[in-house]
């Protein structure tokens, strides 16, 4: 585990380019193409900077460009953005229904995390998630006291979540935090 982190900044694609292609996906669902110019306006960003970022998406395989300059995804770049994008949701549904996090949150860090997580990860989630709305008593009962819940985090002694300093030392966590 130790030399994990590394690897986060080194991840591929990156966060970056999953976004570019993402456009591409949602640009073709909203218009049925996606030219550079197009991408670029999406994004907010350059023509410049997107076109270096989709010649390099090119030649990994993730997208093609035909001869009127359009841009498709390959089968690889469109599972990728299916994957990317069962996480986003599926993260912020966790975050915004399970930990009660306001919308902007939840949204914000699941976009953070959605190219990181592994797909097991994921699947556990969906599963999780499953079974969190079904209409089972015991969820109903675990729904209701983790709303009703406050977690008392003050000394590491007490708390044993925490590892070094307690994260909140001396406040109440409920919920809504
Ligand atoms: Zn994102
Ligand atoms: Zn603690």
């Amino acid at each position: 585990m130790k030399d994990v982190w590394k690897k986060f900044d080194e991840t591929e694609p990156s966060h970056s380019s999953i976004h570019h292609l993402m456009a591409v996906y949602h640009l073709h669902q909203k218009n049925g193409y996606a030219r550079g110019i197009d991408i670029a306006n999406y994004l907010n960003i350059t023509r410049g900077s997107v076109s270096i970022t989709l010649t390099k998406l090119r030649d990994k395989n993730y997208l093609t460009e035909d001869e009127n300059k359009f841009y498709h995804l390959t089968e690889q770049g469109q599972q990728l953005v299916s994957s990317a994008l069962n996480k986003r949701h599926i993260v912020k549904r966790f975050f915004s229904e399970v930990l009660q996090l306001p919308a902007e949150v939840a949204e914000l860090d699941a976009c953070k995390i959605e190219h990181l997580l592994s797909n097991e990860t994921g699947e556990k989630l969906i599963c999780f998630m499953g079974y969190y709305l079904s209409e089972k008593p015991e969820v109903l009962n675990f729904r209701l006291g983790f709303q009703q819940f406050k977690y008392k985090c003050q000394s590491v002694a007490e708390c044993r979540l925490c590892e070094s300093d307690c994260f909140f030392s001396g406040k109440e966590i409920s919920k809504t935090g």
